[in-house]
């Protein structure tokens, strides 16, 4: 077991900075996500850590030792890639045996060593079989095997479940996270899926462009988003944004939307007064707490248009036209929505409405 801790990394690629000063620690045993968008530089920082790519500027540390000028084989650390890169040629044992060949480990222990990790992936069935006669998930177990059977201080996994279906991806992700869990290795895991860094992370670090926007537990990055970019990465369908202006009425303060005016509640007009560089800010709220009802009722803000409705079997989408947006909402079956074309009301409870300064993107509140 392990800790890993990246201190101010800086990568870049002649003017490309794919990595903009990045800090980070990732406890021992803990499974900590690198989540954000293509190019945001998280195979970048990954690579780094494995000692594949040498930082311009900063440290990286595993068990406080600093690693900078080690070569990645004495870094101690496994890698799984998003292809499995498996040797075509080697049977399932060959290819779980070769690290530890490598090492040159007397062929009893090998073979205990081998037989161990295939009982744990649940592919002992396979050990003679070769890559090409194997299933895509079967050959993602073999390539974790083989990072696994000589049980590294750290774990760094580049999309590894990005070349399997749908269906069989979300049952790996939790076959993944139970195997991280019983072995307890420090792992980093690279994914632009929010869903997957949402379900399997203990922390997720959410980067874009080179940073790190928000660092913490995957419910936290949900219920407190630290700004815009994060609340629109995080969740799906993505949360609604409207813009609005801080307008003050009599000391009360209103996000005037134009089609819509909300009064905030004193506390946090104040804040949201206080904290925002001017008076644009963007009101943010998720389709799954949108209130939709055919009647005015106690939560409503705005009447929309209903556009389309998608049934999804547990929950249905509707997708609403409010002012100049087209906004999601997500409902249970149960409540009765009115044909497209129509008028419904929409809501949202207080305590589930954001609101980021437009210029800065930073949350108020
Ligand atoms: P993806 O999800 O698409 O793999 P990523 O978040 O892992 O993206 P990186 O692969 O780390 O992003 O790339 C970050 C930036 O650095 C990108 O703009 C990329 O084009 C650039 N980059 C990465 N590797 C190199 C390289 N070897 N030479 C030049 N530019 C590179």
């Amino acid at each position: 077991m392990s800790k890993v801790k990246v201190v101010n990394l800086v990568k870049k690629f002649d003017k490309t900075v794919a990595v903009d000063g990045i800090s980070f620690d990732v406890r021992d045993g803990e499974f900590i996500i690198l989540l954000g968008p293509s190019g945001c530089g998280k195979t970048t920082t990954l690579r780094c850590i494995a000692g594949l790519e040498t930082p311009d500027e900063g440290e990286i540390y595993i068990d406080d030792r600093l690693v900078n000028d080690l070569p990645p084989k004495d870094r101690d650390i496994a890698m799984v890639f998003q292809s499995y890169a498996l040797y075509p040629h080697m049977t399932v044992y060959g290819n779980l045996a070769f690290p530890l060949k490598m090492r040159k480990l007397p062929k009893d222990e090998i073979d205990k060593k081998v037989r161990e990790v295939a009982k744990l992936l649940r592919i002992e069935e396979l050990l003679d079989r070769k890559p090409r006669q194997l299933s895509g998930g079967q050959q993602q177990r073999v390539a974790l095997g083989r990072a696994l059977v000589r049980t590294p201080k750290v774990f760094l996994m580049d999309e590894p479940l990005s070349n399997l279906d749908a269906k069989l991806r979300v049952y790996m992700r939790a076959e993944l996270k139970k195997l991280q869990r019983d072995l307890k290795i420090t792992t980093i895991y690279v994914t632009h899926d929010q869903a997957e860094a949402m379900a399997m992370a203990d922390r997720i670090a959410v980067m874009n462009k080179g940073k790190i926007l928000q660092y913490s537990e995957p419910h936290h990055v949900y219920e407190k988003p630290a700004n815009l970019f994060v609340a629109g990465f995080i969740g799906s369908p993505p949360m609604n944004f409207i813009k609005a202006s801080i307008v003050e009425k009599d000391s009360r303060i209103i996000l005037d939307a134009g089609f819509f005016q909300y009064e905030l509640e004193r506390e946090l007009g104040e804040i949201v007064k206080r904290e925002a560089s001017g008076s644009e800010v963007v009101i943010g709220f998720r389709p799954e707490h949108m209130i939709l009802s055919k009647e005015r009722g106690a939560n409503s803000v705005f009447q929309a248009d209903v556009y389309v409705i998608e049934p999804m079997g547990s929950n249905i989408i509707v997708d609403l036209k409010a002012g100049e947006y087209l906004l999601k909402a997500v409902t249970s079956p149960a409540i009765e929505i009115p044909p497209p074309g129509q008028k419904v009301w929409v809501g949202f409870p207080l305590e589930k409405l954001h609101v980021f300064d437009a210029k800065t993107e930073k949350t108020l509140i």
